[in-house]
């Protein structure tokens, strides 16, 4: 892997993309890969890519069941993975990390095995306007379940979420919230600390959804102090299909298991069964050896960048693309907060977006188009998609051009 050393207080993003062969890779079209579509997913640096074929090869066993050198190799790689998440977003103990298949499954397990049981009719549970699908449709299925009722806190016209009136909302039957760090269709930073004081205030128990904010600036949970944090490897840097839930040990133990099988129990019998102590207590079955092996690898690469360099660059590209777009008539970017993330959204006159993102397919430029997950976020800012560029770490300003280029030319095709 060559050196990323970023440390030093100067951001070399073309070392940075030497990381990642896909961004080297021509289109078969010949044009260079434009890649600004991060918030859906990222690329793979090569020590994450070896570190998936690393384990098959080297290590292929099950984990926490054999006694022989295969099986000790993989455990070890996968409880190292533990180790470097809990150290990554300074989680209070390393057993505090829980492996799930990303974000939405890490809601899904909150939602089921700690939440529900906790609702009767007429409680609430307060989310924001902002969220993710991940992020509501698991607290409508409890809420249907036991008659419990959704709150959401109303997103301002410039994209924002204010903490005052999320106080406002928490009332007496209250019983969780969960919102995003960073909102993925319009690149939100959410005032989380202020909102999860609130939250405290009212003992109200709070789960962030990091999906967007993990890659992108430092996270630190004993600091924020949430009492649950989820994520998804692919957003950093990682494979698919595996993520982490990280949680307070209280909370975490005080939770149901929620799924049943291999690796989760402590004994079982047909008169009963007691379960594995946190954090295998919701890791049923085989897991994702090979993911949770490159995740570590994807942490560590990440860990190396340095967050606070990587936010400060990404807030460069933001600032020069949104520029060049202000300048342009007749394209109109939805979230417009001073601190928001390295994400626009854009909407154009007469195009549609899905228009937008197939033109600058042409030119070798990925994009995401649609509602993003966000139908509700859509339908308060009047639209029925947006197309969107995300930035991440090995972006640079080629890309920016190769964008604001792109809708230049799309613009004189529309006249
Ligand atoms: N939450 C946010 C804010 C997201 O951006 C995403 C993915 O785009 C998710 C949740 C869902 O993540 P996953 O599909 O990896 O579970």
């Amino acid at each position: 892997m060559a050196t990323v050393g970023h440390n030093t207080g100067h951001f070399d993003v073309e070392k940075v993309r030497a990381d990642f062969p896909i961004l080297d890779e021509p289109l078969p079209s010949g044009q260079r890969l434009t890649y600004i579509d991060n918030a859906a997913t990222t690329q793979k640096p090569s020590a994450v890519l070896e570190a998936s074929d690393g384990y098959y090869r080297h290590a292929n066993a099950n984990v926490h069941r054999a006694i022989h050198t295969l099986s000790q190799r993989a455990t070890q790689q996968y409880e190292a993975t533990r180790d470097r998440i809990a150290a990554f977003v300074n989680a209070a103990s390393r057993d505090d990390v829980v492996f799930t298949k990303g974000t939405t499954d890490g809601i899904n397990l909150v939602a089921q095995s700690f939440v529900r049981p906790r609702l009767a009719e007429g409680d609430e549970i307060v989310l924001t306007e902002v969220e993710h699908h991940s992020n509501i449709v698991p607290w409508q299925l409890i809420a249907e379940a036991t008659g419990a009722q959704i709150v959401v806190v109303p997103v301002g016209d410039d994209g924002s979420i204010d903490a005052a009136d999320f106080e406002s909302r928490l009332g007496p039957r209250t019983k969780f919230a969960a919102f995003a760090h960073i909102a993925n269709a319009i690149g939100t930073r959410l005032p989380v600390e202020a909102m999860i004081e609130a939250a405290h205030k009212r003992d109200v128990p709070v789960l962030i959804d990091g999906a967007q904010a993990i890659a992108h600036q430092p996270v630190d949970l004993q600091a924020l102090s949430p009492e649950f944090y989820v994520f998804s490897g692919h957003k950093v840097f990682g494979p698919t299909g595996v993520g982490a839930l990280i949680g307070k040990a209280d909370y975490l133990q005080a939770a149901s298991p929620y799924q049943g099988g291999g690796d989760m129990i402590d004994t079982v019998s047909f008169a009963g069964t007691t379960y594995n102590d946190v954090p295998y207590k919701f890791e049923a079955g085989t897991p994702n050896i090979a993911g949770v092996a490159a995740l570590g690898a994807a942490i560590d690469y990440t860990n190396k960048l340095d967050l606070t360099a990587v936010a400060a660059h990404e807030h460069e590209l933001l600032k020069s693309a949104t520029a060049a777009i202000e300048e342009m008539d007749g394209l109109h970017i939805i979230g417009t907060t001073p601190d928001k993330a390295g994400i626009i959204s854009m909407v154009m006159d007469d195009v549609h977006a899905h228009d937008i993102g197939t033109l600058l397919d042409e030119s070798g430029i990925a994009i995401r188009t649609g509602h993003h997950c966000a139908m509700p976020l859509m339908a308060r800012f009047g639209v029925s998609a947006t197309a969107r560029a995300s930035f991440a770490a090995y972006n640079n300003q080629a890309d920016v051009d190769a964008l604001i280029k792109g809708l230049h030319s799309i613009q004189r095709i529309f006249g």
